[in-house]
């Protein structure tokens, strides 16, 4: 008799820590006999992994959410979750709007019906590049974020367990782990002997095998000196650092309650620079905040002509139930006038980009093979920049010398230079 094995489809929007946590999930679901499936229909188990840090996510969701009634209609037998950052304390209220999801469980946890094993599994497949979540939650509260009420108060993970995992990926193949959480700055005030984000990196450092570190997202109130001193000194750890400035207005930061002042971002910029040679700089931009006025805007339209970012992320602000923005602070500025405010950032941005990734030409760079697009090999650089070339050799998870001829905003081309034996 054939016997049938049970599948799992899991759908994931939002950061990286969700995308984290659905591999981590779909590990787990391997573990206990689950096969993966790419598709809602033949799934016996389906997850929805959510996000709701802007409208247009919760949208989504949403969205998914009443598309697979129709799957539950005809296949009653199927299980839905729900987790993500849609789920909050009052999951009754959620069973109300959506009763034909069988289970929500919070961001992070696991689902009920899983043996529950004291931490996370590892990704069932590991690829090239794996995330790792250090640090679980956030303290800060910025005053239109939705993320504090969702995942609760920080939480680290001790320096032993991260770098256990970390050996037992590199056994598995794995090249470079990503270090998540959503401040990772803050990583280790929690734990008893109070290690911090710079003794995490020395000890994974020395990890044989691991070729690159990265880590995400810096808080500029949290940076240290030694932190950047620590990143400069250590080869694996990539000379990349995100860091959302998010305004370039004192004013608007206050009312953001960031902690920091634009002096202190730019200080903190001209310091990096210095000690971490190469680096390149990414940062995120909330447009059209409670009350920005065009003046205010523009302070964050030069501040980020003059530092020239590698990469800016920006999103127009979008008011989220619950914060102290959403609830005290008059979403004024019109939806238009947020849209031409993110295309002035995203065309300055453009300009940037293509000039910074310019100057590549020529240049011999070293990229980490993590996949293939459309006939060619594709890696990112230290810098974390896309690149593309051809090769006929086998080259995922190498480490390849390539010298780049052709370059725009979004990435780079070249051909792998024969390196001396
Ligand atoms: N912890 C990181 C930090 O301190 O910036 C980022 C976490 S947040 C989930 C990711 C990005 O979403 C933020 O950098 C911010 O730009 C954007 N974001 C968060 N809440 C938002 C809101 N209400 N409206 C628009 N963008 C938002
Ligand atoms: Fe949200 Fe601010 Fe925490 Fe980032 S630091 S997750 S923006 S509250």
């Amino acid at each position: 008799m054939k016997v049938k094995i049970p599948k799992y489809h899991i759908w994931t929007i939002g950061c990286q820590m969700n995308k984290a946590e659905s591999a981590r999930l779909g590990g787990l679901f391997e573990r206990v006999g689950y096969q993966a499936t790419d598709s809602v229909d033949g799934a016996d188990v389906i997850v929805l992994n959510s996000c709701v840090v802007r409208q247009h996510a919760e949208d989504r969701v949403v969205n998914k959410l009443a598309n697979l009634k129709a799957v539950k209609r005809a296949r009653p037998e199927v299980k839905l979750a729900v987790t993500g950052c849609i789920v909050d304390s009052d999951t009754e209220h959620l069973k109300g709007r959506f009763p034909h999801v069988d289970y929500f469980f919070k961001a992070g946890d696991l689902p009920p019906w899983l043996a529950n094993p004291a931490t996370l599994p590892l990704p069932s497949q590991p690829g090239v590049s794996v995330y790792v979540p250090i640090i679980q939650g956030c303290n800060n509260f910025c005053t239109y974020c939705i993320v504090p009420y969702r995942r609760g108060r920080e939480h680290s993970r001790p320096i032993e367990e991260i770098t256990c995992e970390v050996k037992e990926l590199v056994r598995r193949g794995v090249k470079e782990v990503i270090l998540l959480g959503q401040n990772v700055d803050s990583y280790g005030h929690d734990l008893q002997d109070k290690p911090d984000l710079a003794d995490l990196l020395t000890e994974l450092n020395k990890t044989k095998g691991l070729a690159r570190i990265r880590f995400l997202t810096s808080h500029p109130k949290d940076m240290s000196r030694k932190l950047i001193e620590t990143i400069g000194g250590l080869d694996k750890v990539c000379e990349q650092v995100s860091l959302p400035v998010q305004a370039g207005d004192d004013g608007i930061l206050k009312l953001m309650k960031r902690g920091y002042t634009v002096e202190h971002y730019r200080r903190l910029v001209t310091l990096m620079r210095e000690k971490i040679p190469g680096l390149a700089l990414s940062t995120d931009v909330i447009v059209g905040f409670p009350t920005e006025t065009v003046e205010q805007f523009q302070h964050t339209y030069d501040l980020l002509a003059e530092l020239r970012c590698d990469t800016v992320h920006v999103a127009a602000y979008s008011p989220r139930a619950g914060t102290f923005a959403a609830s005290n602070l008059v979403d004024d500025v019109p939806a238009a006038e947020k849209v031409r405010r993110q295309k002035l950032i995203e065309g300055l941005q453009e300009k940037i980009s293509t000039e910074i990734n310019a100057g590549l030409i020529g240049q011999i760079v070293e990229v980490l093979v993590d996949g293939r697009k459309a006939g060619k090999w594709q890696g990112r650089t230290r810098t974390d920049k896309l690149v593309f070339y051809s090769s006929k050799d086998e080259c995922l998870g190498r480490l390849v010398k390539i010298k780049i001829e052709k370059t725009g905003p979004w990435s780079l081309q070249g051909k792998p230079i024969k390196e001396e034996p």
